[in-house]
């Protein structure tokens, strides 16, 4: 049951889950995808869903450690 209903309005610039609608917390754990950004479990949660595994996210470096970015797939 996915809602496709955009949210183009978010409080104080806080950005709203691509999946859930909840606004992501500044410091919570979350993930920037190239189509928005996710709660990290929202983000685990959807991608297992499509792709039937967990994503490789890399943590960001000091000071973003809880946002999360997908690493890319590479040939290993
Ligand atoms: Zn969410």
């Amino acid at each position: 049951m996915e809602d496709q209903k955009v949210t183009e309005i978010s409080m104080k610039g806080a950005p709203a889950c691509g999946r859930c609608h909840m606004l992501v917390a500044r410091y919570a754990p979350q993930v920037l995808a190239s189509s928005g950004v996710y709660h990290r479990e929202c983000f685990e949660a959807w991608y297992f869903g499509r792709y039937g595994k967990r994503p490789s996210l890399l943590a960001g470096t000091n000071g973003d450690r809880h946002r999360y970015r997908l690493r890319e797939q590479q040939a290993a």
